[in-house]
């Protein structure tokens, strides 16, 4: 036989009640001699929770009542035949007028103990239980519906009770086998004392109810029905990338439940464990599903981890003192106190030192338990040997399961590095004796962040998410949309990343969805629904949604951004920018920016600040990681210099080139912005800084291009003038290069910490003698490449390559 227990989310509607049918009519029909335990419909049991204790308020429980009703009045009407739905009313209203009548004199006596507590719940599994017996009874006559309060007997600790398994596992195989014809549909959570008053076993404790059948049964299994496709790696109403897990141990599902995974409750693992019966968790929507088996071995080696569990609401109180020191039995008073008074110690952490002793309880419990203290060692509180209780709240438990743990080492390491890099504090660890966990307890606040960061990090065969907010949304920012959204299947199928755009913002308009905005719209999107654009408000909400992997994407050329830039590392998140402005300002905020992100662990990547999408920032940074040195580096990393000086060839006028060169759309408006060389000198400035050295603008040797008349022109209309009137001047310097068979080139040159850049003569033997086009190239001689320089080539401008830049630096961040 199986026990099959459906929780209140299979009971809370009418289609997940036929649903439920199905399922044990198709148990029935395989000869499984099921045993059904039912809970509450969903809901209902915080309904009467609620209820009673409003009424102790004094407050008027009659609108609840009636949505009791309503819920389970709905349900027969529309499962049971007409002609079978009047003794079902009148049984449901029986046990709702006797609810009326325990709320009313609670309400009268404005007391609620936790009996009578028991008593007002135990109409939640009736009710349920009576009446999916009855729709039952259609298809099998011999449905029945039993009181658990009939077979299971407890001790009178109300609200969770102790079960006596040998009184109750007597009386439930003499019940079964007296009613062995009969399908017996069972309440589950409630039970009785040797009194005969109700009790609970807890909340969620239907599960249990199942276990103990079974085990008194010796249950082929237990099956536990619910609304999720069994134990998953984490809870999936935080987690979306949880995972269902196929088989787990008694101690793995009891250690991720009793840190908080819902699914099932941890004391249901034990009667299955004592006689080792297999207990499963289905999906009552999704039954084909095997869902989890849990069983003696742990199954799916190659998973470090199974899961990572959380509770989410956690006070921890802090004991030290100079009185614990070294002092015997300490700790064994303090807990033994706190058990006395049925108080859940959570977790324990103590400092070797023995100075101070940390442990955390639920929050409802923690101030009782910090006056318990406080009267418990009275003395040494006034000796001041100990001090007063410290409480802390609003802190959650995070815990990391598995049983592979024990034999894996570096798990703890995995589990710190992504809480750090991730900006979570941690307030204190544990690690279980058994090994079979590891638990941290963090700010309530940063919990969501913390179980997805450590969810990607121990599950890296799944994928890694990226949460991007990109700020910039011109030429380079919307390339750079279109390529993510073409790249999304490949990345996500052979490099295991996924990347969101969760926050847009141009300067007008900003839009943010936590769950990806859709690219192939977001212009739409970003104009029709996108709120009115406010760069301090964008970084503030990107801070408070607190993603995990966040990246924030500078794709401006402004300075708005920038002062940003620091207190974003200074919230664990990384920068990737093709906005040059951070970087080449003053030396000490290109200090400050790389030290902040450095001390967060973040990425600060700006490849597209020197030659676009051309790797040269990195190839410069890995030179410099393996240990090679670079003595020199001379580039030439202006396009439209470059595009200018490979036209100025032949008969064709200086003046001419730089207009078709500016008809083209490759220069600024005014062509003066270029050939200033100012763009350039940053690059060069940029490069000088990441090689080590602390250079200002101002140190930089800048060689001009253009005359002084030139210059000083006012107007653009100006500046041609006089550069017309400069051809002499440039026909002179290109027919000295013609005849010494050289070629004019604007040349940045960093050497002995020392940049210059100038327009030179190069002959052919140079690297730079053939560079055509629009092209960049720069040259690295370093100690490795001292013969031959190292050469990077290419296009270094334009929206395509420039966006590539980005996304590559995108995908490297976290890497
Ligand atoms: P039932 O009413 O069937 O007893 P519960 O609400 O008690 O259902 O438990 C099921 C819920 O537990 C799921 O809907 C899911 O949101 C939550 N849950 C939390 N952690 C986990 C986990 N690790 N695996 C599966 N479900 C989890
Ligand atoms: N109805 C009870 C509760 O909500 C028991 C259960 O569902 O397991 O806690
Ligand atoms: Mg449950």
């Amino acid at each position: 036989m199986k026990v099959l227990k459906f929780g209140g989310t299979s009971v809370g509607s009418v289609d997940s009640i036929r649903a439920v049918l199905e399922i044990i009519k198709k148990s029935h029909a395989a000869n499984e001699q099921p045993v059904v335990v039912l809970s509450a419909m969903g809901g209902i049991t915080n309904l009467l929770t609620k209820l009673a204790e409003e009424a102790a308020e004094g407050i008027d429980f009659a609108a609840g009542l009636s949505e009791m009703e309503a819920r389970h009045f709905a349900v027969v009407k529309q499962l049971i035949a007409v002609k079978h739905q009047n003794p079902v009313f009148t049984k449901l209203k029986l046990y709702l007028n006797e609810l009326e009548d325990l709320l009313q004199s609670i309400l009268s006596l404005r007391e609620l103990s936790s009996q009578s507590r028991d008593l007002i719940l135990s109409y939640g599994e009736r009710s349920s239980a009576f009446l999916i017996s009855k729709i039952a009874e259609q298809y099998f006559p011999a449905a029945c519906f039993v009181d658990a309060t009939e077979l299971i007997y407890t001790d009178s600790h109300f609200g969770s009770a102790q079960v006596n398994q040998p009184l109750s596992e007597q009386r439930i195989r003499s019940f079964v086998s007296e009613n062995s014809d009969r399908l017996l549909f069972v309440t589950g959570f409630i039970a009785s004392n040797e009194k005969g008053r109700v009790t609970t076993l807890g909340r969620g404790g239907s599960d249990y109810t199942a276990a103990i059948i079974g085990a008194a049964l010796a249950a082929e299994s237990i099956e536990i029905w619910t609304d999720v496709d069994g134990m998953l790696t984490a809870d999936p109403r935080i987690v979306r990338k949880a995972f269902s897990l196929p088989l787990l141990s008694y101690t793995e599902a009891m250690e991720l439940s009793y840190f908080g995974a819902k699914v099932i409750y941890p004391p249901t693992m034990i009667p299955a464990f004592l006689k080792k019966i297999p207990i499963v968790i289905r999906n009552t929507f999704n039954p084909d599903f095997a869902g989890t088996a849990i069983q003696h071995e742990s199954g799916m080696t190659e998973l470090p981890i199974k899961g990572i569990s959380s509770i989410s609401d956690i006070s921890i109180i802090n004991l030290s003192g100079g009185g614990m020191i070294g002092k015997a039995g300490f700790s064994g008073r303090l807990f033994t106190l706190l058990a006395r008074e049925q108080i859940n110690v959570v977790l324990i952490t103590q400092s070797s030192s023995e100075h101070s002793i940390t442990f955390a309880v639920h929050p409802g419990e923690a101030l009782r338990a910090k006056r318990l203290i406080e009267n418990e060692f009275e003395l040494e509180l006034q000796a001041n040997k100990l001090l007063e209780p410290e409480i802390e709240n609003q802190l959650s438990v995070l815990a990391i399961v598995g049983e592979n743990m024990k034999q894996t080492p570096g798990m703890a390491g995995k589990l710190f590095h992504a809480l750090g890099r991730n900006g979570i504090n941690v307030r204190a660890i544990a690690q279980g004796s058994s090994e079979y966990n590891i638990s941290v307890i963090i700010a309530k606040a940063d919990l969501s962040k913390a179980l997805n960061a450590v969810h990607d990090a121990f599950f890296a065969q799944l994928n890694k998410t990226l949460h991007v907010f990109n700020v910039g949304t011109g030429n380079i920012g919307s390339t750079l949309f279109k390529q993510i959204q073409a790249q999304h299947d490949f990345l996500l199928n052979h490099n295991d990343i996924e990347i969101k755009v969760v926050g847009i913002s141009n300067s007008r308009k900003m839009l943010f969805n936590s769950e990806g905005i859709a690219l192939e719209k977001w212009e739409e999107q970003l104009g029709e629904s996108g709120e009115q654009a406010d760069l301090p408000g964008f970084v503030e909400r990107m801070k408070r949604m607190n993603l995990p992997n966040c990246v924030f994407i500078d794709n401006t050329a402004s300075e708005l951004p920038i002062p940003y830039y620091e207190s974003i590392f200074n919230a664990n998140i990384s920068i990737v920018t093709c906005n040059k402005i951070a970087n080449s300002g003053k030396y000490s905020q290109y200090k400050q920016l790389k030290d902040a992100a450095r001390r967060h662990g973040v990425d600060f990547f700006y490849e597209t600040n020197v030659g676009a999408g051309l790797p040269i920032v990195r190839v410069q940074k890995d030179l410099m990681l393996s240990g090679d040195r670079i003595t020199r580096i001379e580039a030439i990393l202006s396009g439209t210099i470059s595009y200018i000086f490979n036209n100025f060839t032949g008969d064709a006028s200086f003046h001419d080139v730089v207009k078709a060169a500016q008809e083209k759309g490759y220069t600024e408006p005014d062509p003066r912005e270029d050939l200033r060389g100012t763009d350039f000198m940053r690059k060069m400035l940029i490069l000088a800084r990441d090689a080590g050295y602390p250079l200002e603008a101002a140190d930089v040797d800048l060689g001009g291009i253009l005359p002084e008349a030139c210059l000083q022109a006012v107007s653009v209309a100006d500046f041609y003038r006089e550069l017309k009137a400069a051809d002499a001047h440039f026909n002179a310097l290109k027919d000295q290069a013609q005849r010494e068979n050289k070629a004019l080139r604007y040349i940045g040159k960093m050497e002995g910490g020392k940049v210059a850049i100038a327009l030179e003569m190069v002959g052919e033997d140079h690297p730079f003698f053939t560079l055509s086009g629009s092209d960049n190239i720069i040259s690295f001689t370093t100690e490795r490449y001292k013969e031959r320089p190292l050469v990077v080539k290419g296009p270094g401008a334009g929206a395509e390559v420039t966006a590539a830049g980005v996304f590559a630096d995108l995908v490297n961040v976290g890497a």
